[in-house]
């Protein structure tokens, strides 16, 4: 019985016991692209004598587990596994997911629907343990594969949730970083403007080495990535961050680190579909934060937060309907070759596609083509795109430091609903960092979830959507929750996720800041 099902692929178990080139396992989420590393491994020289190289395992395929990719192989490696390679990675496995990324649940994958059981997370014995529930999504296979300790790392993306949704059910840590900071060269893509590769791990320590320590990935600019921020860029965008990652933050005792940190909480996730469970514990962090460590923690109000998740089902189906154009038959994806045929009509693509695509990746494509059609274009894509501004806006307006991407902005807001217009509500209180819940409930029941409506499924990204609007960098880590009035004690790992936003490029501070928190 596959239960968990949390690998599409598996790499070969290494034959001898595991060379001191390899310091971690990595698990891929199935939309990154591998290939075989070449049979030696480069990164470091062998202390014995050099043994001969054994043959290469086959390649993985790379499926985003969609049927249109069941036997695709990827003629060239992602940038990103190639990177975390040359740090020490090995690869056990390509990991479940919502195909081409689109989901929260991981159950609409061609491999079927990925799951936990209680007994992955840390409160085992106290549930029934043959009981399945929700991995999350789209990365859930590479939370899954962290909880159970197939794999030290995963990679997932995180468009709108992917990375820190997963995370949060499944009681790990997922970091979403800055949009532009990791190489996407590899990845393939669901909605450009907000992709990003996230890296989920048991704990902030691993991740934050990885990405932001020595030798860190959030130095390195990737010329095949287009939207890879130049090294310019980088090096203008560090400029005021610096200071906190590598004095305040990196020095003394770990309560020292939040000593004197900003935390702002917004208002408007305080939303009544959020599980009392999850504000009890969320307002217990803030004091503990307050009481044990010295942080400030103080209320702050982004006012568009509201509408930032309609605002995203618009903008991700558009432009994913423009993405999967590539997918026909011909260019990429299995050939249907029936209705190539002349008896059938001859309807090459119709026919690929139709077959070639889950319901759901159907479903984004129509909305997203309706949405960018010119009777809709205004009403839909292009109000999405104000209310993106308005979004970044609203973090801009409550962060201590500037977005080095933008000048503080001026807007016109005649044209959208009055009550969002600003007013100083909350006073001029400058934050370092948002703290907030990853999402509204603990990881539901899989049966639950597969009888949901499509709405009811788009509800959970309710809180990580806006930092992926506005491209910054965010983390989710476990925070415990307790059982609930009715003594039913919390489902999944025991814990909920966590989430801290910080304003963009300002990765290193969020990661020692949650090292610190965690
Ligand atoms: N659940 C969201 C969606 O379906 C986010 C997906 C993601 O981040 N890849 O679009």
């Amino acid at each position: 019985r596959r239960l968990l099902n949390h690998f599409i692929s598996k790499a070969p178990e290494p034959t001898d016991e595991p060379t001191p080139a390899f310091s971690f396992t990595l698990a891929v989420k199935d939309n990154i692209a591998t290939t075989t590393p070449p049979a030696s491994t480069p990164t470091t020289t062998p202390t014995t004598t050099p043994t001969p190289p054994p043959p290469s395992p086959p390649p993985l395929p790379t499926t985003c587990a969609s049927p249109f990719l069941a036997a695709y192989h990827s003629p060239f490696e992602a940038t990103i596994v190639t990177q975390l390679r040359a740090r020490g990675a090995r690869l056990v496995g390509k990991t479940n997911l919502d195909e081409f990324g689109m989901g929260s649940h991981s159950t609409f994958s061609a491999a079927g629907a990925a799951a936990q059981t209680p007994a992955a997370g840390a409160a085992a014995g106290t549930q029934d343990p043959a009981v399945r529930l929700s991995a999350g999504g789209s990365s859930g296979g590479s939370a899954v594969a962290v909880a159970d300790g197939a794999a030290d790392v995963a990679l997932g993306t995180d468009t709108g949730g992917s990375v820190r949704l997963p995370a949060a059910y499944c009681g790990v840590v997922g970091f979403k970083p800055s949009y532009g900071m990791l190489s996407r060269f590899g990845v393939v893509p669901y909605a450009n403007s907000l992709d990003t590769v996230g890296l989920l791990a048991r704990g902030v320590g691993r991740i934050r080495e990885l990405v932001v320590g020595p030798g860190g990935l959030w130095s390195e600019h990737d010329a095949r990535d287009p939207t890879s921020l130049s090294e310019a860029a980088r090096r203008r965008c560090a400029r005021g961050r610096e200071g906190y990652a590598a004095g305040r933050a990196g020095e003394g005792p770990v309560g020292g680190v939040l000593r004197g940190v900003r935390f702002g909480m917004p208002l408007e996730y305080n939303i009544a579909e959020l599980d009392p469970r999850i504000r009890d514990a969320w307002a217990a962090t803030a004091k503990r934060l307050q009481d044990e460590f010295g942080a400030r923690v103080v209320p702050v109000s982004l006012p568009t937060t509201r509408h930032a998740l309609a605002a995203y089902y618009v903008i991700a189906p558009a432009e994913a309907s423009s993405n999967l154009a590539k997918y026909d038959g011909v260019r990429y994806g299995a050939r249907d070759e029936d209705a190539a045929s002349d008896a059938a009509g001859g309807v090459l693509y119709a026919g690929s596609r139709g077959r070639g695509f889950g319901d759901e990746v159907k479903r984004r494509i129509l909305l997203g083509s309706y949405t960018l059609s010119s009777e809709a274009m205004d009403n839909y894509f292009i109000q999405a795109q104000r209310v993106r501004r308005l979004v970044r806006r609203d973090f801009n307006r409550v962060f201590a430091l500037d977005n080095p991407l933008h000048e503080r902005e001026t807007f016109e807001l005649s044209e959208l609903d009055e009550s969002i217009a600003m007013e100083d509500k909350w006073g001029p209180e400058e934050v370092d960092f948002l703290l907030c819940p990853t999402a509204p409930t603990l990881a539901p029941k899989l049966e639950r979830v597969l009888n949901q409506t499509p709405v009811d499924a788009y509800m959970n990204d309710v809180f990580t959507v806006p930092a992926s609007l506005a491209g910054l960098p965010a983390i989710s880590i476990p925070m415990p929750v307790a059982s609930n009035a009715a003594g039913a004690m919390p489902e999944g790992p025991g814990t909920a996720g966590l989430q801290l936003i910080g304003q963009y490029w300002d990765d290193a501070r969020l990661l020692s800041v949650a090292g610190a928190v965690s």
